[in-house]
């Protein structure tokens, strides 16, 4: 591997990404600024002038819940534009592989657990982040038919949902895991008795650190596993309710927690069936406690520094 692309190396997973590059790795990493990944040819003028012999899309418009249902049209139309330039203007350029990342709401609302990939376009999908998962699934079947009319290997890796250092706590696009860090350690620090959580508690999600995913992109790079869609996660998942008392024992908030179910649920169950992963000699490593308290940490060292993305 001597020349490694990642577009969106500033985001949770690419930033992942980055930390875990073997040694002696040639790793570009440009920003926004110099390079607009959704325009198509300053893309292929950029990859024209790097020649990279991998890419990496992590770059993407993502959000939790709450941005997603809202911006349904931004989420589409910009997922759809970053993918369809880098994917062909990579195609065009013969890039050898390229790892395309999305993430489990790809799937039908009501796929059987633990969702296998042969699910995908079986059913209809979750509303509330319809646009984003249609998006996700067209740049699934393009990286699929680059492999197969093109001979290039270009493949797609589905995470479960990911958490983990640079992560965005924005208050309202935020996911749940910076979400709730956020909320409980501010109202630890506050004395708040309280702290709000979206929904009934009931949901069901996997959860899994950015560094797993990361080692997972690394591995199947190696595994050369062109056309191929993977899911990538841990194989167990526990309910909202659960997941906000691990953090609330993480954060060391020690009041009430009280559901809003006013708020969208959004899909019951999402746990990723990651058999083929295994398969491929890769699995998670990092517990789900661990994986947080480690996350926690950095979110206090951060905040000192004013390096918490979205506060
Ligand atoms: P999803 O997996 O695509 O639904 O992504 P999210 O991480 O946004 O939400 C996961 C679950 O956590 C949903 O059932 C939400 O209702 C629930 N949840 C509880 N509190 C929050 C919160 O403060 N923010 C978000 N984003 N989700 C929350």
């Amino acid at each position: 591997m001597s020349s490694v692309l990642i577009a969106g190396s500033n985001g949770l997973v690419g930033r992942a990404i980055l930390r875990k590059a073997p040694p002696r790795t040639d790793v570009w990493t440009p920003s926004r600024r110099e390079v607009d990944f959704k325009d198509y040819e300053a893309t292929k003028k950029y990859l024209k002038e790097i020649r990279p012999s991998v890419v990496f899309v992590a770059a993407a418009k993502v959000g939790g819940i709450g941005a997603n249902s809202r911006f349904q049209k931004e989420f589409l139309s910009e997922n759809l534009m970053i993918q369809n330039s880098i994917l062909l203007a990579a195609a065009d350029q013969h890039i050898s592989t390229l790892v395309f990342l999305g993430s489990s709401c790809i799937y039908p609302k009501l796929a059987p657990q633990p969702i296998s990939e042969e699910s995908l376009l079986t059913g209809a999908l979750e509303p509330t982040n319809e646009g984003y998962a249609i998006a996700k699934i067209a740049g699934i079947r393009l990286a699929k038919a680059i492999f197969e009319q093109d001979g290039l290997k270009f493949f797609s890796l589905m995470p479960t949902n990911l958490y983990g250092p640079n992560d965005n706590f924005d208050k309202y696009s935020s996911h749940v895991p910076a979400a709730l860090m956020r909320r409980f350690h501010e109202a630890k620090i506050n004395g708040d008795p309280e702290v709000i959580v979206w929904g009934t508690g009931t949901p069901r999600r996997e959860f899994m650190h950015v560094d797993d995913m990361a080692s997972a992109c690394w591995h199947m790079v190696d595994q050369q596993v062109g056309g191929e869609l993977i899911n990538i996660g841990t194989g167990v998942d526990i309910s909202i309710l659960e997941f906000a008392m691990l953090m609330a024992k993480v954060v060391g908030f020690k009041g009430e927690v009280v559901f809003d179910g006013s708020k969208p649920d959004g899909t019951p169950r999402k746990l990723l069936d990651v058999s083929k992963a295994h398969s491929l000699g890769w699995r998670h490593r990092i517990n789900l406690e661990e994986g947080l308290s480690q996350t926690y940490a950095w979110f206090v060292d951060a905040l000192t520094k004013g390096e918490v993305r979205g506060y």
